[in-house]
């Protein structure tokens, strides 16, 4: 059986794994990242690999990474939260570690592990939608992940939601990821406490009373307890995430959709509103066949075993 180590580089942790044909992983290690500069992050992935080499024997590398990778799957062509663009991250690993790596952007990665072994398996056309500070995507089409011509398709979060909206990262205004991430929840608390701040009581207090730092967490500690204004804030949400949504399946047609990252936890909070939207917005929805919106299943590797799985799939 062919083993493949799976790399997943993020903003704070690294994490990476021994990943078997059937996604399932045989040993895995994390580290903190020791910072921002790339020479570091590179030794230690480069550290993780070489450990896990010396016990198992292994044919390839994935590495999964925030950032825009090139389609020669080796090059970070832009870089996100880490500072690396342009870099040729394939290449700097392979040549120290002495086998075939590849680099896939990270909810590629992701959502691939989704398709191949998660909440997608079976499903020949998915789109993984992945909710954290951002919004993340992956596209399976007709079994195979979508890279695009130069290799940045499936960048979900950056349609537009609001036209001439909040200013996005990307360099335009009023990407859905503006509007339906973690960070959009906290900036629709930190309104309501702001200009509504007696409606807004429960999550000031969970936010521990400060109402110019919201917190995302207490947002949905409250919206578990059913406080209005905290379930408002995820429906405004949920708004933009269901027509988002709508909008993919006019172009993808997928059979299924997946949400993962850190809002999915969010759970029915999240999913049964944005369902709502979703299905009264999707096109032809008297004809097409019903999509379903379900979470994520992959758990805390699906970004390792991903990205291991695409290394084998040169
Ligand atoms: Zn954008």
């Amino acid at each position: 059986m062919s083993l493949s180590i799976g790399v997943d580089v993020g903003g704070t942790k690294i994490a990476a794994g021994v990943v078997d044909e059937e996604g399932n992983v045989l040993e895995a290690l994390r580290r903190s990242s020791p910072a921002k500069e790339r020479a570091a992050i590179i030794d230690m992935i480069v550290a993780v690999t070489a450990e896990l080499a010396a016990r198992h024997k292994t044919a390839s590398v994935g590495i999964g990474a925030a950032g825009f990778v090139s389609s020669d799957r080796s090059t970070i062509a832009h870089g996100t939260n880490l500072d690396w663009t342009g870099l040729n991250l394939g290449q700097a690993v392979s040549g120290r570690v002495d086998l075939p790596v590849v680099v896939e952007n990270d909810a590629n990665a992701f959502g691939w592990a989704e398709a191949r072994f998660g909440a997608a398996r079976g499903k020949k056309n998915a789109l993984i939608v992945a909710i954290g500070t951002g919004v993340g995507g992956a596209l399976v089409v007709d079994g195979r992940l979508v890279r695009g011509a130069a290799g940045f398709a499936a960048e979900v979060g950056h349609i537009t939601s609001v036209p001439g909206g909040r200013p996005c990262g990307c360099g335009r205004r009023g990407c859905l990821e503006r509007y339906a991430s973690g960070t959009a929840l906290g900036v629709n608390g930190w309104e309501l406490a702001q200009f509504r701040p007696a409606y807004a009581a429960r999550i000031i207090e969970l936010s521990g009373g400060d109402s110019s730092h919201i917190k995302g967490e207490a947002i949905t500690a409250a919206a578990r307890e059913g406080d209005p204004a905290a379930l408002q804030c995820y429906d405004d949400l949920a708004g933009h995430l269901g027509r988002g949504l709508a909008d993919l399946c006019a172009v993808l047609d997928p059979e299924v959709i997946v949400i993962a990252g850190g809002l999915a936890e969010a759970g029915d909070i999240l999913l049964a509103p944005t369902r709502e939207v979703f299905h009264t917005e999707i096109t032809a929805r008297r004809a097409r066949p019903e999509i379903p919106v379900v979470l994520a299943e992959g758990g805390q590797y699906a970004g390792l075993v991903g990205a291991a799985d695409l290394a084998r799939q040169v």
